[in-house]
C-alpha cells in the first residue's frame, strides 16, 4: 500500500470511531468515557493529518502540533481508562503529558534539534502507554475478556514505540518533524492501523461487558437496600438443594416487628432509612458466601451454607440483637426496632424449596405469636412444627 492510502485508512478509521463514540455518548450515562474515547480518536486523526502536512507547516508549528495532538489523544485514552476504573481523573491529567512534550519541543526548536523533540515525544508516549496498560490490568477489569484486547493493543503500540525510538536514535533520528521523513513510516502506519482497530473494537466490547455485568447485578439486587432480591435468593436456595453431596445449611427468615408503626410515627422516608440501616448492619455480620436477601417489604432471609445447627441459631440471635441495638436519628433514644426470626437447619433433602420456606415461615410466626423480638428454630424437617 502506498503512503497516502495508509494515511487515509488510518484517518478514516479514527474518524469513524470518533463519530461512533460521540453518538453513543449522546445516548448513555455515564457518558464521560465515551466522550474521552471520541476525543482520543479525533485528536489522533488530527495528529496524523498534522504529520502528513508537517512539511508545509511553519517550523515551530511542525515541531509542536502533530506530536502534541498525538499525546493529547493518548492522554484521553488514559483518562477514559481511569474513568472506567472509577479512579479520580481530571482534564488537566490529559493535558499534562502533552504540555511536557510541548515544553521539550519548544527547547528543541530553539536549538534546532528535532532529535530531542522526537525523543521527548516517544518517552512521554511510552509512559502514557504503560500507565494505560497498568489500569486495564488492574482489579476493576479482572474477568473482563475485552480488557485483555485493550492491554494487547497498548502493549503492541508500546513495543512498536520502543522500536521506533531505538531505530530513530540508532539511525540518527528523523532530521525534521513528521513521520513523512521516517524511512520506515509505512511499517508505523500499518502498526497504527492494527492499534486503531484493536482499541476501537475492544473499547466497544469492554463497554458492552461492563453494561452486561451492571444489568446482571441490578437484576439480582433490591434497589433500596442493595441486598439480594427474592429471585436471587430463590436461585441460590435451589442451587443449595441441588448440591451433591448435600451439606447442612442454615436459613434464617426474619421480619421487622410493628414496622407499620415506624412509618405511621416517623414517616415513610424514616421507614426507608431504617430498612437501609438494618440491611447494612446485617450485611456487616455475615460471611462472604452467605446470601442476604430482602424477600419483600420488611421481610428478609439469610442463607448460611455449610454451618452447624448451633452456629445457624447463634447467627440469627446475633442479628436479632444487632437490630434491636440500632439507634436512629429520626427516633428518640429509647426507640427500639426489633425483628422476629425463624431458623431452619439441615440439608434440605426432605423438602422442596417452597415447603422449606413455608416451614421456616411457620417458625417465624411462632416468634411473632410468642411475643416478637425472638428467634425460633425448626426442630426437624419431618416435624415441621417449630420448637
Ligand atoms: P408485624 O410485627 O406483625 O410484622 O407488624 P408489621 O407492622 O411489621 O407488619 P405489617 O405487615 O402490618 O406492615 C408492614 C409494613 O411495612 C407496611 C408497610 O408500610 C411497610 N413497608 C413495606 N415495605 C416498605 C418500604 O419499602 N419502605 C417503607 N418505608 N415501609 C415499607
Ligand atoms: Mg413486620
Ligand atoms: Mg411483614
Amino acid at each position: 500500500m502506498d503512503l497516502s492510502t495508509l494515511f487515509s485508512a488510518n484517518v478514516l478509521l479514527l474518524s469513524i470511531f470518533a463519530i461512533c463514540f460521540l453518538a453513543i455518548s449522546l445516548q448513555t450515562r455515564p457518558r464521560t468515557h465515551w466522550l474521552s474515547w471520541a476525543a482520543a480518536n479525533a485528536l489522533l486523526a488530527l495528529a496524523l493529518i498534522g504529520f502528513a502536512v508537517s512539511n508545509w507547516l511553519p517550523p515551530l508549528a511542525a515541531y509542536l502540533l502533530p506530536n502534541t495532538l498525538l499525546l493529547l489523544g493518548f492522554g484521553f485514552h488514559w483518562h477514559a481508562a481511569r474513568l472506567l476504573a472509577h479512579m479520580p481523573s481530571k482534564i488537566s491529567n490529559v493535558a499534562a503529558p502533552a504540555f511536557v512534550y510541548a515544553l521539550a519541543a519548544s527547547c528543541a526548536y530553539l536549538i534546532s534539534n528535532y532529535a530531542l523533540a522526537y525523543l521527548a515525544a516517544n518517552v512521554v508516549f511510552m509512559v502514557l502507554s504503560v500507565a494505560t496498560i497498568t489500569i486495564y490490568a488492574s482489579k476493576p477489569f479482572r474477568g473482563l475478556i475485552s480488557s485483555i484486547g485493550l492491554i494487547l493493543a497498548f502493549v503492541f503500540l508500546a513495543a512498536e514505540g520502543t522500536l521506533r525510538t531505538v531505530h530513530g536514535l540508532v539511525s540518527g533520528a528523523p532530521q525534521g518533524p513528521g513521520m513523512i521523513d521516517d524511512v520506515i513510516v509505512d511499517i508505523h502506519l500499518m502498526c497504527a492501523l492494527v492499534f486503531i482497530s484493536l482499541t476501537g473494537a475492544f473499547s466497544l466490547a469492554l463497554s458492552f461487558e461492563l453494561a452486561a455485568n451492571r444489568n446482571r447485578e441490578d437484576a439480582r439486587r433490591d434497589p433500596l437496600t442493595g441486598a439480594f432480591n427474592r429471585r436471587e435468593f430463590q436461585a441460590r436456595l435451589e442451587n443449595l438443594l441441588k448440591e451433591t453431596p448435600k451439606d447442612d445449611f442454615g436459613l434464617v427468615h426474619f421480619d421487622l416487628d410493628h414496622f407499620k408503626q415506624v412509618n405511621d410515627r416517623f414517616g415513610h422516608v424514616a421507614g426507608d432509612e431504617a430498612l437501609v440501616r438494618v440491611c447494612s448492619e446485617v450485611k456487616a455480620h455475615l460471611r462472604q458466601n452467605d446470601c442476604f436477601a430482602r424477600l419483600g417489604g420488611e421481610e428478609f432471609a439469610v442463607l448460611l451454607p455449610s454451618i452447624s445447627r448451633e452456629n445457624a441459631y447463634r447467627v440469627a440471635e446475633r442479628l436479632r440483637e444487632r437490630i434491636a441495638g440500632l439507634r436512629f436519628e429520626f427516633a428518640p433514644r429509647e426507640f427500639n426496632l426489633t425483628a422476629s426470626a425463624g431458623v431452619y437447619h439441615g440439608n434440605g433433602s426432605k423438602l422442596p424449596s417452597n415447603e422449606l420456606l413455608k416451614t421456616v415461615d411457620q417458625s417465624l410466626y411462632q416468634s411473632k405469636r410468642t411475643g416478637r423480638n425472638r428467634v425460633s428454630i425448626v426442630d426437624t424437617v419431618s416435624d415441621a412444627a417449630p420448637s
